[in-house]
């Protein structure tokens, strides 16, 4: 069930002070993403809360967003596409530039990557401040897509990230 998942990706979920930089907690999701039977769980709750029919594509953020849109789009028979760190994409792009819990940075998506109306389901393994989101989904509606909806494995409230992204509606499996 949702709540024996959320309790898994809270069980595998590692706890790494001042990294990248001090102040930060970061959360270390390689011990879920390494346990088969609970990335399968945790890819599987994905799908059944959005259901197979209300995307047409996935979309992950770089890194690890990408592990985890790879596999529901192989769960649910769509395709996949990147939202990259700038100067990745070898062709023609969108961009927007935002600040970071740590820093600010620069993400790009390929201006063909959806046909017009595509229904695109945005995924990334942390929700924190929200500025990834914000500038994905922007990205994404700027290229024609429509936001089917986002998710994080593991939401931390106390950024606010989902005040930020309103109205746009999020999905976490575990909110700390
Ligand atoms: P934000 O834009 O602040 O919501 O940050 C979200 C992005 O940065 C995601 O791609 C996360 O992978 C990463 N991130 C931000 N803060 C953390 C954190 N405390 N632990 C792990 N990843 C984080």
């Amino acid at each position: 069930s949702g709540r024996d998942v959320a309790r898994r990706v809270a069980d595998l979920t590692l706890d790494v002070p001042d990294f990248p930089q001090p102040g930060i907690m970061f959360k270390d999701l390689t011990p879920l993403f390494a346990s088969g039977p609970d990335f399968a769980a945790t890819v599987d709750t994905i799908v059944a809360h959005y259901g197979r029919d209300t995307f047409d594509v996935v979309a992950g953020i770089e890194a690890r967003g990408f592990m985890i849109a790879a596999a529901v789009a192989y769960a649910t028979g769509v395709g996949v596409v990147p939202v990259r760190k700038v100067g990745k994409l070898p062709r023609q792009t969108l961009r927007q530039t935002y600040a970071l819990e740590y820093g600010e940075a620069t993400l790009e998506l390929h201006a063909d990557a959806f046909m017009n109306g595509q229904r695109v389901l945005v995924v990334d393994d942390v929700l924190a401040t929200g500025g990834t989101a914000e500038a994905t989904l922007n990205l994404v509606e700027q290229a024609g897509g429509v936001v089917a909806g986002f998710t994080v494995l593991l939401e931390l409230a106390f950024l606010k990230g989902r005040e930020r992204l309103k109205p746009r509606s999020v999905h976490a499996l575990l909110t700390v």
